[in-house]
């Protein structure tokens, strides 16, 4: 037995829950941990049965709720290193230092460092070394400070994209909240995959595929037990050759259909970011996904789920008609049915 349900789909948020009879795995968390735990319930996939948490890529829509579900939950996180790396750039407040600043900052540390040195081994050639870079740094700084690069710039910026509130809804004791708010970059556990390279989680075999999109290392997946082969194919910008053979006998194929070209032209977004959506590092119009349903696909699935379904930029009749037209002449009666995902509630579970 294989499932996958779609708790959400869309640039609002991303969710999918795989599970084989023994083990399950939750797919991005793109939602608050709040909306994700409601929507599993109301999909029927208990919370308490997730085994880990995978991560495509380190966008808004797909890690949202991530900290916060993973900690709920004390599950480990799988990401590739540098999509760890980025999501921890996101999250960690970042100070904007002027020049003069960080040669201070610097040689502070310097001298701390030469004063605990010379404390432990005072005539060792490290203090002596420590204390030499101390005293050109101070020099610079001097230098620096006569030359007027004075410090005009906001002392500290803050850059925190998490609701502030999140760690109080969702916390597993609502009475500790007020006392101090966690790191919101620390996991319970955190576990690297590499694009390319199989692995697994309890019985299911996983397969990250790299895909292009413009993130640190986004990647899609192909997860198999029993024998059944299930994938998800989102946020790219175009159908490389390596995705189109990573999507070779799939049962059940989350597929993204974007937008529809002439919507999106004519639409509401300003033209910076119709570009970024049409690059190559963006996401698959209708007519791309088509195109790889007539030419590439091996029409072997049982369904087709179409999702990153655009709000704006999009009709799911337009996406619909586009696929199963392309879909037209696949010899399979019984399989190639197509479903949409949504963003504002999970689909029904589908189980092969
Ligand atoms: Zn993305
Ligand atoms: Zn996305």
């Amino acid at each position: 037995m294989m499932r996958m349900t779609v708790l959400a789909s869309g640039s609002k948020g991303n969710s999918t829950v795989i599970s084989s009879s023994r083990t399950r795995v939750l797919v991005d968390a793109g939602l608050s941990c709040r909306e994700l735990l409601k929507r599993m319930s109301q999909a029927g996939e208990d919370p308490a049965g997730l085994d880990a948490i995978l991560i495509t890529h380190e966008h808004q829509d797909h890690i949202a709720g991530l900290s916060v579900l993973a900690r709920r939950l004390n599950i480990p996180v799988f990401f590739t290193e540098p999509t760890h790396r980025a999501w921890v750039r996101m999250l960690t407040p970042r100070t904007t230092m002027t020049y003069a600043k960080w040669l201070d900052h610097m040689q502070r540390e310097k001298e701390a460092r030469a004063a605990a040195v010379a404390a432990s081994a005072p005539n060792s050639e490290l203090a002596g070394q420590l204390a030499e870079e101390s005293r050109i740094i101070a020099g610079i700084a001097a230098e620096a400070a006569a030359l007027g690069r004075s410090d005009d710039a906001p002392n500290a910026t803050l850059e925190l994209p998490i609701d502030p509130d999140e760690d109080d809804l969702c916390a597993p004791d609502s009475q500790q909240g007020a006392a101090q708010k966690p790191d919101p970059t620390y996991l319970p556990a955190v576990e690297y995959f590499h694009s390319g390279i199989r692995f697994s989680i309890g019985d299911i075999d996983i397969t990250p595929f790299t895909i292009p999109h413009d993130a640190a290392d986004p990647c899609g997946f192909v997860f198999e037990a029993e024998g059944i082969r299930m994938a998800l194919a989102t946020d790219l910008g175009y159908m490389p050759p390596n995705v189109k053979a990573a999507l070779k006998r799939i049962d059940v194929l989350l597929l993204e259909s974007n937008h529809d070209l002439e919507m999106l032209r004519d639409g509401p977004y300003p033209w910076s970011v119709k570009q970024r959506v049409l690059s190559r590092v963006g996401h698959l119009s209708n007519h791309a996904t088509a195109e790889f349903l007539q030419k590439d696909y091996d029409g072997a699935a049982a369904w087709i789920i179409l999702g990153h379904l655009s709000e704006s930029n999009n009709a799911p009749e337009l996406a619909r008609l586009a696929a199963e037209q392309a879909l037209g002449n696949q010899p399979t009666l019984l399989g190639n049915r197509v479903l949409l995902a949504h963003q504002e509630a999970p689909l029904d579970p589908i189980t092969l």
